[in-house]
């Protein structure tokens, strides 16, 4: 049996997945949800009785924005300007990500709020260290 110390990270696995375009969660044995990104437990009702499991990618941008210079971190000064939102997932868990497929304009984010919410699907976002999760918007 390993150590907890032997065991790579819930966020470790994260990220590895997340370069190969895999998106990993937890599903609770107990009360049947899903935590998002992994944890060691569940954030619904705390039980360690979790398996991970992998989402479906498919999800509901409930809102978009976007962001104010300059980025909120250096890592994302590249690809700033950037679009980012709320976006409900399939299995249940609601992230924040940026958007693809959007230009962080008036005139195009005006658009996007004319349409409701919209049909988005996960994309790793190649950076130069981590990958970043986005999701981009269905035509
Ligand atoms: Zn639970």
């Amino acid at each position: 049996m390993q150590t907890v110390a032997e065991q790579p990270s819930a966020i470790r696995r994260y990220y590895e997945g997340l370069a190969e375009g895999v998106f990993r969660a937890i599903r609770c044995q107990a009360c049947g949800k899903h935590t998002f990104p992994p944890t060691g437990c569940c954030e619904h009702c705390g039980s360690w009785k979790v398996e991970p499991v992998e989402l479906s990618g498919e999800g509901t941008l409930l809102f978009a924005t976007h962001n104010i210079f300059p980025a909120c971190h250096p890592r994302f000064e590249k690809i700033a300007p950037y679009v980012y939102g709320h976006i409900r997932l399939k299995e249940g868990p609601i992230v924040q990500a940026i958007v693809l497929g959007v230009q962080a304009t008036p005139a195009d984010l005006g658009r996007l709020f004319e349409r409701g919410p919209v049909p988005v699907t996960a994309e790793a976002l190649p950076m130069d260290d981590l990958p970043v999760l986005a999701f981009r918007i269905h035509d």
